[in-house]
């Protein structure tokens, strides 16, 4: 990273100028990718010396340096090989037969995993509204015989029904109560959304998303700012073995230079594309936390840097309607996922697994980097033809 300045450097030029080699004459730009999966090592190793790659190698650094700064991290993140890998590792910070409190709506395989724990490990899992303050941290406080929570999982917006936590709150009465509180901070990015400033413990990335960005790699990110926790995380990586290919991360590098201005073109399409689909006849409801009526603006407006580029849509013509909206497409991709720079869109509840509370009809849309025209067109003639 350049020299530290008076002013701490501003989101949008960390993601450039973070994880850089350093600047020696002759040296170049970019980091290099090292395909080396054991270091010449005699005798006893000193700490920190290269050793074997699954404990850790360079080309992870860059990366890692540059999304610790942006989150406000007081040390690098862990890259791991995937978000489930990272989740796996911050769920492993709950004990068995813990307590752990999520969020009815967070992401689908998170909640696997939560109940392959209660299964495995004794658990005690219980599913909160995430955007009713009061009812999560009374769920996370127990009482009558209940064990106070060992962890509050937040995802806010949440994945797919763009609920909006009051992140501050949570994190005090959490930790009032004894919590550790992790943030799957995926849908918003750290330019949206910084957990640590807020006081959460642990924050988590799906890579995978916005960060790589380019729909091309599949990779995670797990950080704490406690050292202690930290190194739990560190130990979790080394010991599941659920590592990263040197590749994989410096793509995911690649793509994090450009976070900032793919973020803010896709927010900016987000709501106003939010805004023109709230006003079609064809549609029955649009959440997005950019629309002034939507449940969540007001706390999104004060806790973060921007709305996101996600969009619930559920079409009037319900579960029929949705099916032939996202066959009728030309320019949005169908596909899971989300975060890409190309526009894509699925029903969610098209997948078993998804939870039933979630709407059959609900439609996720993940706004790219077109020209937003194009996007409305695309989506506009094939509305038209529904109603
Ligand atoms: C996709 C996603 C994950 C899982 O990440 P993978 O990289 O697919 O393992 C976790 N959380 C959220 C919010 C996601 O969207």
């Amino acid at each position: 990273m350049p020299e530290p300045t008076a002013h701490p450097l501003q989101p949008a030029t960390l993601v450039v100028a973070a994880g850089r080699p350093a600047r020696e004459q002759g040296a170049p730009v970019n980091p290099p990718v090292v395909l080396s999966s054991t270091y010449v090592s005699r005798g006893v190793p000193a700490p920190g010396e290269p050793l074997y790659a699954r404990m850790d190698t360079e080309t992870w650094h860059p990366f890692e340096e540059a999304l610790g700064a942006l989150e406000g991290c007081p040390h690098p993140a862990l890259v791991l090989g995937s978000g489930m890998a990272a989740i796996a590792a911050a769920l492993s910070l709950v004990p068995p037969g813990g307590r752990l409190v999520l969020p009815r709506h967070c992401y689908q395989v998170t909640l696997g995993y939560a109940r392959d724990l209660a299964e495995r490990s004794g658990v005690r899992v219980e599913l909160v509204d995430v955007d009713d303050t009061d009812a999560v941290l009374a769920a996370v406080r127990g009482g009558d015989g209940t064990p106070p929570a060992d962890l509050l999982w937040v995802e806010s917006p949440t994945n797919p029904m763009l609920e909006v936590a009051d992140l501050p709150a949570l994190v005090a009465g959490a930790h009032a109560a004894g919590a550790l509180v992790a943030v799957d901070n995926t849908f918003a990015t750290p330019l949206v959304q910084r957990p640590f400033e807020h006081g959460a413990d642990v924050v988590v990335h799906s890579v995978t998303k916005y960060l790589a960005g380019h729909s091309d790699v599949v990779l995670g990110a797990a950080m704490a700012a406690d050292p202690a926790l930290h190194a739990r995380l560190h130990a979790y990586r080394t010991l599941h073995g659920a590592v990263a290919g040197p590749f994989e991360v410096w793509l995911a590098l690649r793509g994090l230079r450009t976070l900032a201005l793919r973020v803010e073109r896709a927010q900016a399409s987000a709501l106003e594309l939010a805004r023109r689909l709230a006003a079609h006849p064809a549609v029955a409801h649009v959440r997005h936390p950019g629309l002034p009526q939507d449940p969540g603006h007001a706390r999104a407006a004060r806790l973060m840097d921007g709305f996101g580029s996600i969009i619930g849509l559920r079409p009037a013509g319900g579960v029929d309607a949705g099916d032939a909206l996202v066959a009728s497409l030309r320019l949005w991709v169908p596909a899971t996922s989300l975060g890409g720079v190309e526009s894509s869109l699925e029903r969610r509840r098209r997948f078993a697994t998804e939870s039933v509370t979630v709407p059959e009809d609900l439609l996720r849309l993940s706004v790219g980097i077109e020209d937003v025209e194009d996007l409305w067109r695309d989506l506009a003639q094939g509305l038209d033809a529904l109603a």
